[in-house]
């Protein structure tokens, strides 16, 4: 079984008509799913609750509970800069977020299966303040439950950030393995998430970060991907998996300066989807994340459905849908399959060299801890 999170109260989760986080994309992600006919008695889909408060401490302060309470803007919270300004309704719709995330991974402890929110993800939030256009760290949240049941936990993120908050909360823990791969920290946002951060304490060795190379795409994806992840799987031997598919690593997104296709994004969900049934029964938790072009968010997150089900891609967008699309947006919707990404021949040549020099120091850094590579 897979359960799918998504609510119409999700659209509360709005940070204003300027802001790139917009609750549109969900919605509209979900009615793709519908009319594809991905949701039935294989991916039903679930109306989460609000996360209680003793849940959210599982991660955060009692103070920033206070602080995103009050829906006042406190900088030294993180509340009110422009990437995450406070809105009325914040703490009821941060914690729905959060919510749909914790009762995901409670049905997995309970009952073996997958589960999907879409509106989850919020991988920059901190124990004590926001950041990054993430209010509650639902990533998190919901790894702390799954520690209930399972000792080895394995977070991969591939949003086109690097998923700082859930590395930071987990620094010093052996039990969940934190992997992201990321658009350079030299580059971007939060600047963070270089081969040098491999933990601390008990926790050395279990945080691992691929700061992929400006402009990256999908070769060097899958070249990252298959040099680093499959044996990171073998050699934790992960109960269950955590995986955030922000999909903001596309070549069209406003935010980042990556190349990566639909094609790229779906083969690497794909890998993750099998490795996750070879090596942890199938049980994941897949969560959204970042993606700031409305024309490739709903199409990407079907495409995720479709793949938990075992189902192929879908090959085009249902009329009805591409017209509810442009009714909505003004736009065309994106036109499947994707497009081809190439790069000019010493662009490539610098792309190749750092992210080769990345993942040779990577493996190193790792070895000294423990013998993967
Ligand atoms: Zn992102």
């Amino acid at each position: 079984m897979i359960y799918l999170y998504y609510s119409d109260k999700f659209q509360n989760y709005n940070f204003g008509p300027e802001h790139p986080f917009n609750p549109t994309r969900l919605m509209l992600a979900c009615r793709l799913m519908e009319e594809l006919g991905l949701v039935d008695g294989l991916a039903c889909m679930v109306e989460p609750n609000p996360a209680s408060e003793a849940d959210l401490q599982r991660v955060h302060t009692a103070e920033y509970l206070a602080a995103v309470k009050l829906e006042k803007p406190d900088l030294a919270f993180g509340l009110g800069s422009d990437d995450t300004p406070v809105f009325p309704g914040i703490y009821d719709a941060s914690r729905l977020i959060a919510g749909a995330s914790i009762d995901a991974a409670r049905r997995i402890v309970r009952e073996d299966c997958s589960a999907f929110n879409i509106g989850g993800g919020l991988h920059h939030a901190m124990p004590s303040n926001a950041s990054g256009f993430c209010v509650f760290d639902d990533p998190a949240l919901a790894i702390a439950v799954l520690r209930e049941r399972f000792d080895r936990i394995l977070y991969i993120d591939i949003d086109g950030h690097h998923g700082d908050g859930v590395q930071q909360i987990f620094y010093d823990d052996p039990h969940v393995l934190t992997v992201s791969l990321h658009e350079s920290g030299l580059y971007l946002f939060p600047g963070t998430g270089f081969i040098d951060e491999i933990g601390i304490g008990p926790g050395k060795g279990y945080s691992v970060n691929i700061p992929m190379p400006m402009y990256a795409g999908d070769d060097e994806y899958a070249r990252a991907f298959a040099e680093i992840v499959p044996r990171l799987f073998e050699w934790f031997k992960p109960q269950v998996v955590v995986a955030q598919l922000g999909v903001d690593a596309h070549y069209s997104d406003p935010l980042t300066s990556l190349n990566m296709t639909l094609n790229g994004y779906t083969d690497l969900v794909r890998r993750i989807i099998d490795l996750t049934g070879l090596h942890s029964e199938g049980r994941l938790l897949a969560l959204g994340g970042g993606g700031y072009n409305m024309e490739v968010v709903p199409v990407a997150w079907a495409s995720v459905l479709s793949l938990m089900r075992g189902d192929a891609l879908p090959e085009y967008l249902p009329p009805y849908w591409a017209e509810f699309f442009m009714n909505l947006t003004d736009r065309e919707p994106l036109a499947l399959p994707d497009i081809e990404m190439k790069v000019g021949k010493e662009t490539q040549k610098r792309i190749t060299l750092e992210l080769a020099a990345t993942l040779k120091g990577l493996k190193e850094k790792i070895n000294e801890i423990h013998r993967v590579f």
